[in-house]
């Protein structure tokens, strides 16, 4: 079929037409067990009902009020259960339609900050080099993915990149991992001293990387020293949970895990779970008190921000995952996907390393499991890793690219929260199925 839908691939697709459960049915009738939640999205599954019907109600009483003239009830409830269940410290909320309407917003935020406080001079940012922000040019200006930025290098704004946190290609043989966490930190403190600490405005970093690296959480003592930094030289942490928050990694929001609170942090994907397209950019009450009382409000708006069935939609979502105490769930069903992940592929010869949180699973594909070497590029085994899965009746999430020489295919994986103990082992079988016709070909 000729397709005029404009799509990001030009790879023919199955037209989807149903999901249900963890299923997507393309026309055909084929079920395609959603293994990645399509990028760490879907995490009620398909047809939550509660979902549905929060959707259907709002649409009926009110679909749409500007926010220069109105809030909402949804705005207002999804903001409430936000801030009472973000980390501490973290007191506002901005509601807009994805992850980089929320990372432009948060960059900007960042910037009027320290206009208002009186320090016109901070508006430089580091990021990492393994890292993964959006597609707008601010959030892309932000990300340290090279092919991504590549064709559009002279229109982005100035940001740069230090090493990522990534044990399995970074850590020394010699070097246990707390002195690599530190080790990898203090990459941030050389950074801000060389750019001169009076110029730099935020840091920005996933606490689980996601679509650049497959889920590769920090080690342990990596997101402190990294707090301790930007205190030191008050620079804004900015996380971003876009593709990790909402409880995909066990805890709503994955930061809770390494101990840190952020100043501001991004969330979108989980939080409408497909339903409704929405993100959310929160920030401490320093940073709104310093703009309400200054030039008294954010320089920044879109027209849908605040939507009302967007909010409604990720109210209903973010009930439904406190209310049925799906983050006990994710640790357990994350806890048996990562076992039986070790049980196919822990001595598999091309599988280099198993990591994740929760329901955050990557899988690195290496040519060589003694030595890391990666596959050749041009192989483009994710590639075919997703096309093979696709046959299988499985959508997984894998990427492919180089950071420093270092990195290669991945996997990542991000079922629903509510899969169950034989979709999982259906997941892992289908899997295991693709990767071996991928590297085979
Ligand atoms: N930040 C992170 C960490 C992401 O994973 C993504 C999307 N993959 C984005 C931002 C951008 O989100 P969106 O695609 O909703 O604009």
């Amino acid at each position: 079929m000729t397709s005029h839908v404009f799509g990001r691939s030009s790879a023919a697709r199955p037209v989807a037409v149903r999901g249900e459960g963890c299923f997507i049915f393309d026309r055909d009738g084929k079920a395609y067990l959603d293994g990645s939640g399509g990028a760490a999205v879907s995490c009620l599954g398909h047809s939550d009902p509660d979902v549905r019907a929060a959707v259907h109600g709002q649409l009926d009483d009110l679909a749409f009020a500007h926010t220069g003239f109105f809030t909402s009830d949804a705005a207002e409830t999804l903001s409430d259960l936000l801030i009472e269940h973000a980390p501490a410290g973290i007191d506002r909320a901005y509601l807009l339609s994805g992850g980089s309407e929320a990372v432009e917003a948060a960059l900007k935020l960042a910037r009027q900050y320290f206009l208002e406080i009186g320090e016109p001079g901070r508006h430089r940012v580091i990021a990492r080099r393994q890292s993964y922000h959006g597609n707008t040019l601010g959030a892309l200006a932000a990300g340290g993915n090279a092919w991504r930025r590549e064709k559009y290098a002279p229109m982005l704004v100035e940001t740069t990149h230090i090493e990522p946190c990534f044990e399995y290609r970074y850590r020394d043989d010699a070097e246990s991992s707390p002195a690599y966490g530190q080790r990898a930190a203090n990459a941030l403190e050389d950074e801000i001293q060389r750019l001169g600490p009076d110029s730099v405005m935020a840091f920005i970093a996933e606490p689980v990387v996601g679509a650049t690296a497959g889920a590769v959480p920090a080690v342990e003592s990596y997101f402190k020293r990294i707090r301790e930094i930007c205190d030191k030289y008050g620079v804004l942490l900015i996380l971003d949970e876009v593709m990790c928050g909402m409880g995909r990694t066990g805890t709503l929001f994955a930061c809770e895990q390494d101990g840190i609170s952020p100043d501001i942090v991004t969330i979108a994907k989980g939080l409408g779970a497909g339903y409704m397209p929405i993100g959310a950019m929160l920030c401490s009450d320093t940073i709104y008190d310093a703009i309400a009382n200054g030039s008294g409000s954010f320089q920044h708006g879109h027209t849908y921000h605040g939507h009302p069935l967007a909010a409604a939609a990720g109210a209903a979502v973010l009930k439904a995952i406190l209310d049925r105490d799906l983050l006990t769930r994710v640790k357990a069903q994350g806890a048996l996907l990562a076992e039986m992940l070790d049980s196919r592929f822990g001595q598999h010869p091309h599988i280099g390393d198993l990591r994740g949180r929760g329901l955050f699973r990557g899988i690195e594909l290496v040519a060589d499991r003694a030595d890391k070497t990666c596959f050749d590029p041009a192989r483009k085994i994710h590639l075919k890793v997703k096309a093979a899965a696709m046959q299988e009746g499985l959508i997984c999430y894998p990427a492919g690219g180089t950071v420093d020489g270092k990195h290669g295919d991945h996997v990542l994986l991000a079922p629903p929260y509510i899969i169950s103990d034989d979709e999982l082992e259906m997941l892992v079988t289908r899997l295991g199925r693709a990767i071996d016709t991928a590297i085979a070909q």
